[in-house]
């Protein structure tokens, strides 16, 4: 039934559970956590069965389930700033998309019709969501266009007025319709939605082992002081693109030199060298932790994992 990628989380068990039931699919859902693209790809894949001709498991063929997996079915409408809309303001889910949204739900469907409200980004995709769609697309789904992501809502881009408008909608909707919300926090949206639908808490996307930062280690453990120190400034415009966390970048340093570990532990004396600069590297991350300066814990860690600063 649910593709088990979206195994481990409450979600996937609720759902399950639920669609063994005949009970009415709920009408209004928000989905609540910091890993958007989960949200999205699960509620298409909760589409997905609804809709499914077939037998409903993640490797159906029907119509519906490949429509769904190549992102192009008709009755699975992502309304952003930007999709399903006819007027010209790309900042905001308009009231005028609102009511377009209104009249779409009226109109007969064979379908079971889902109406996903985010916030959007579109242009180049950054690394580190780009390994987070990689479990999607391998599973076989893909976003409907290759530029395009979803992000969290927040009141900026469902306004007040909008959102009244669209309550009126989620208390109307004929039977077959859901309209899913993904955000951050059910406090990014106006409460009178939250309360008429079902809220669920979704997981945080695991982040950690999908960063590769090796390239900055490049030459260990022979990186000079002077080199170690000229490479901060890209760490930094990489940690910056990708919109990592410094620590992100540490715990990859120390996966790596993890691996440099296992494989000399015949050699006594890297080993206990690798092993101290294992060390530091955890060092480094408490510091930042403390708040001290990235620059400088990164020149610290530089300095000291360099030739020349291991017998300082
Ligand atoms: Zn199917």
């Amino acid at each position: 039934m649910i593709n088990p990628i979206f195994k481990n989380s409450f979600v996937y068990d609720y759902f399950t559970a639920f669609l063994k039931s005949d009970k009415r699919f709920p009408q209004s859902i928000v989905l609540e956590g910091f890993d958007t693209i989960f949200q999205y790809f699960f509620a298409l894949e909760l589409f997905r069965i609804l809709n499914c001709l077939g037998d409903k498991t993640p490797n159906c063929t029907c119509t519906n389930c490949n429509w769904v997996k190549e992102n192009r079915h008709p009755a699975f409408i992502q309304v952003t700033p930007v999709d399903f809309k006819d007027d010209g303001s790309k900042t905001v889910i308009s009231v005028k998309q609102i009511e377009k949204v209104t009249s779409a739900i009226f109109e007969t469907s064979d379908y079971h019709r889902f109406f996903i409200f985010s916030n959007v980004k579109t242009g180049t995709i950054q690394d580190k969501d780009k390994n987070n769609l990689l479990k999607y697309s391998d599973a076989g789904y893909t976003t409907e266009k290759e530029d395009w992501l979803p992000l969290p809502l927040n009141k900026k881009i469902l306004q007040e007025e909008a959102s009244n408008a669209l309550l009126k909608s989620t208390e109307e909707a004929p039977n077959k319709v859901t309209f899913v919300f993904l955000c951050n926090n059910r406090e990014d949206i106006i409460s009178t939605i939250v309360s008429r639908s079902l809220l669920f808490k979704t997981p945080v996307e695991n982040s950690k082992s999908s960063i590769d930062a090796s390239q900055f280690l490049k030459d260990y453990p022979n990186i000079s002081i002077k080199e170690g120190i000229n490479r901060i400034s890209s760490i930094m415009n990489y940690a910056d693109e990708n919109n990592l966390d410094y620590i992100d970048i540490l715990d990859s340093f120390e996966e790596n030199l993890l691996n440099v570990l296992k494989n000399n532990f015949e050699n006594r004396q890297i080993f206990n060298m690798v092993n101290s600069d294992i060390q530091k590297i955890q060092l480094a991350k408490k510091q930042l932790m403390a708040t001290v300066l990235p620059n400088n814990v990164l020149e610290n860690l530089f300095i000291s994992i360099s030739p020349e600063g291991r017998n300082l």
